[in-house]
């Protein structure tokens, strides 16, 4: 067992007074420099991390992290320091801290904090279908009205088969789109996990000190942002300027939707056939507000993926498969 710098990453200081001297300090940075040219080297876009349309960074991964500690020889601990868990509600909410530590010596080399509740945007809502009143499953479609209309429980989406005539109050009366997720409880490890991820991100980042080349990843950030991540002291590293072309884009909110994202929704929203007051009535009910001006950054990633992934619809039907003859034999 030696004290002497064994690993060329720094230690997060526990003292500030301890400062290096230059000889120190220039090799730390020249170290910091190498190990993040390892890092580029030996990362796989895509797997490792992946630019989310409409950042300027490209946000690390949970393969990506778990690599970084792989290549600084560290192992990961974590412990929840901070629950809600309101079975009643329900409600479910997790603060978790990621240590990580050098395997050699046992020396806590970086920590991250990350959380995850079940009002997160993903979590609470699910996008409902009709449901089968005989098989209960979501596979209702609407009839052609060449072959009589009506509703039919389609057997290419795993439905039985059954049919209705149209008016059939079981089948037209059940709210479908945006509801609330009735199944939170089957989500609880879900929600433990993710905080587990973003905290190993976050530490994974403050370990290899590559908040300058990733950050998080954005998808994964929680709807709130008075989280873990703001919370946290700014003392881990100076900010990096800013190149100037962002700089001179960004509008008065840095933290508001950019240029890049704004385009990035309306040619999700185009593509997927959205009317205008579609995307503002689901921006509307989900951030609270009525234009996309209002939306923060993250709250813009956020609603670009829902659109692509189909969450947002006008009605259920806007999604049912083509029909053919042989489905109504
Ligand atoms: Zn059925």
């Amino acid at each position: 067992m030696t004290q002497e710098k064994s690993t060329d990453i720094v230690v997060q200081s526990s003292s500030a007074l301890a400062l290096p001297d230059e000889n120190t300090f220039k090799h730390d940075l020249q170290s910091i420099n190498k190990f993040q040219q390892i890092v580029r080297a030996n990362m796989i876009e895509g797997q490792d991390y992946g630019v989310i349309p409409g950042t300027d960074k490209p946000s690390l991964y949970k393969p990506g992290a778990e690599k970084i500690t792989k290549l600084l020889g560290l192992c990961d601990r974590y412990e929840v320091i901070e629950k809600v868990q309101d079975w009643a509600k329900p409600f479910f909410h997790y603060m978790v801290k990621c240590q990580l530590i050098a395997a050699s010596s046992g020396i806590t080399i970086s920590d991250g904090l990350g959380s995850c509740n079940s009002m997160e945007a993903r979590y609470r809502w699910r996008d409902a279908k009709k449901k089968c009143p005989e098989c209960g499953k979501e596979t209702i479609i609407k009839g052609k009205e060449e072959y009589g209309g009506g509703w039919i429980c389609f057997g290419k989406l795993g439905g039985c088969g059954a049919k209705w005539p149209g008016g059939t109050e079981a089948i037209e009366k059940q709210v479908t789109g945006r509801v609330e997720n009735d199944d939170i409880y089957s989500l609880v490890n879900t929600l433990l996990k993710m905080a587990e991820k973003r905290a190993l991100v976050d530490a994974a980042l403050h370990a290899g000190r590559l908040s300058n080349i990733f950050t998080q990843d954005v998808e994964d950030m929680p709807a709130f942002s008075s989280d873990a991540k703001a919370a946290k002291p700014a003392n881990t590293e100076p900010a990096k300027a800013q190149p100037a072309k962002t700089a001179a884009k960004a509008p008065a909110n840095p933290d508001g939707i950019t240029e890049a994202q704004l385009k990035k929704l309306f040619a999700a929203a185009k593509e997927k056939g959205l009317e205008h007051q579609t995307v503002v009535a689901y921006m509307t009910s989900v951030y609270g507000v009525s234009s996309s001006s209002g939306l923060t950054k993250r709250q813009a990633s956020e609603l670009i993926e829902a659109i692509e992934q189909g969450s947002v619809a006008p009605a259920a039907e806007a999604k049912q498969p083509e029909l053919t003859d042989g489905d109504f034999k």
